[in-house]
């Protein structure tokens, strides 16, 4: 099987009995294939072993897949390396080089001069439907972090059937949100008691992390650090107010959820006359002493706080969102809450910060702080899953990090982060031997534009090869649903952040 990535000649790929011949013989020896008892009954086992164990669509035969003639951007560090064939083995890279031998029976991915970048990891969203989830996929985004108000569906078994290859989407992780009060909408977790017994649910369902809001009290958050800390459930969230974030890191919270919880838990509180002035910048070298003495990890979200200050007290903003060309993949419960959310019905201006924000953002990145994106999609207005971690990406060209450092807070951060939060996974954010195949293929060099990021010409993920017309595909299902139905793929309430 030969496919060419600009010609989408080969469309949905299927199964092949003879290719399934084939990768169980490269499977299992070196030599040619002849079809005897104990290669057939490979072959069963293969197909048996990744047989749908439920009724969702199928995923595509399994196959070794090889990319040849692609210049590869693996993101471990700022290179390039170009004519290369890289061979994926069952959803993990596992050679990659000038002069790699494709294994017989291969599909192979001609790149023709094409791009292979990691696929992109959006590490602070609230996505749990499927529709969200095809179309973060079709934007070449690959891992996910949902930080709170997860259905228990998409926890338990959602997640599980993309893992399988059986709904297109990212891989997911999850975060059980908790918090002191229900101001915010979030579950309560009053006492010491509570926030013990918060850690054996979050563990007995599946969660990857807890992820501690606003309003927590000490007893509740040092009881939750400790439980947590023997549990091995990272805790990652907001600053607390009644903690603060310097002794949050001190308690190993080894994320904080978004860059501007420092101006309410870390930075000077400013005077009454207006509370949404911006910390003096020298403020900022105290903030990165602390995050680097606990190592931890900030969410670079300039995205999420850039559309809460373009909205912030101008309804004309908010009125604009239909028109925007990623409209039409919103689901309609997340249109219909935009427009009644309550950013633009504020006073003032958040500008001063937005800008405090970048060059904080710069200065960390500068230090070594290991950033990651994340967008709040679809919670803020604005913020359509997928299309906001592109976004995210040029607002952090914008603050003036390298094309190579912002794409890192998407790829290569992402896996150092997990790598530490669940120590055993397997590896992803970088092309590597080893890794896992989330594969984003672009035509032009992401390091020289990032918005070709944005209109991949390929993505694997979760063992499935998706060509250009598989995305733009998964895409219009989505608007066409939307258009003819009214239907809606979230909760739809605005700002779950
Ligand atoms: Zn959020």
């Amino acid at each position: 099987m030969t496919e060419s990535i600009f010609p989408a000649r080969l469309g949905a790929l299927t199964r092949s009995s003879s290719a399934c011949l084939e990768m169980a013989h490269n499977l299992l020896s070196d030599r040619r294939p002849t079809l005897n008892l104990a290669r057939l009954l490979a072959c069963v086992v293969v197909l048996l072993w990744f047989l749908p164990d439920t009724t969702e669509a199928a995923p595509e035969a399994p196959a070794v897949t090889a990319f040849t003639d692609i210049n590869v951007v693996p993101m471990d560090q700022e290179r390039i390396l170009t004519a290369q064939t890289v061979i994926v083995h069952d959803g993990t890279i596992v050679a990659i080089g000038r002069d790699v031998t494709i294994p017989a029976g291969a599909r192979i991915v001609e790149g023709r001069g094409a791009w292979l970048s990691p696929g992109l990891a959006d590490m602070h969203n609230h996505v749990d439907g499927a529709n969200d989830l095809a179309l973060q996929l079709s934007l070449g985004v690959t891992t996910m972090l949902n930080m709170g108000e997860a259905r228990n569906s998409f926890v338990g078994r959602t997640r599980a059937a993309i893992a399988r290859g059986n709904v297109p989407g990212p891989r997911a992780f999850a975060a059980l949100a908790i918090d002191g009060s229900p101001q915010h909408g979030h579950l309560v977790v009053a006492t010491a008691e509570d926030a013990r017994a918060t850690v054996q649910v979050a563990k007995a369902n599946g969660y990857d992390f807890i992820k501690v809001y606003n309003n927590l009290s000490t007893e509740a958050f040092a009881a939750l650090t400790t439980a947590a800390a023997e549990a091995r459930i990272p805790v990652v969230g907001h600053g607390v107010t009644s903690v603060g974030l310097a002794r949050q890191l001190k308690a190993d919270q080894m994320l904080v959820a978004h860059a501007e919880e420092f101006f309410y838990t870390f930075f000077p509180t400013p005077g009454p006359a207006d509370e949404n002035t911006a910390p003096d910048v020298s403020e900022i070298s105290a903030a990165i002493a602390l995050i680097r003495r606990h190592d931890a990890f900030v969410v670079a979200d300039l995205v999420t706080y850039g559309a809460i200050a373009r909205q912030w007290g101008r309804p004309e903003v908010v009125e604009q969102y239909p028109a925007s060309p990623e409209a039409r993949f919103l689901a309609p419960g997340d249109r219909v809450s935009w427009a009644a959310s309550g950013y633009a019905r504020r006073s003032g201006s958040l500008d001063a910060r937005r800008w405090f924000l970048d060059v904080f953002v710069n200065r960390m990145n500068a230090a070594g702080v290991h950033l990651l994106s994340g967008t709040d999609a679809p919670g803020i207005p604005g913020l359509v899953p997928g299309f906001a971690l592109h976004q995210n990406l040029l607002a952090l060209e914008a603050a003036g990090l390298s094309r190579f450092d912002a794409l890192a807070t998407a790829t290569r951060n992402p896996g150092i982060f997990m790598a530490r939060a669940h120590p055993g996974l397997p590896p992803f954010g970088t092309i590597a031997v080893g890794s896992c195949a989330d594969l984003i293929v672009t035509s032009a060099n992401p390091l020289e534009d990032l918005r070709t990021l944005s209109r991949p010409i390929g993505v694997m993920a979760n063992r499935r090869w998706f060509t250009q017309s598989d995305l733009s595909a998964l895409r219009e299902r989505i608007s066409t649903a939307y258009r003819n139905a009214e239907l809606s793929d979230e909760p739809g309430e605005a700002s779950r952040d």
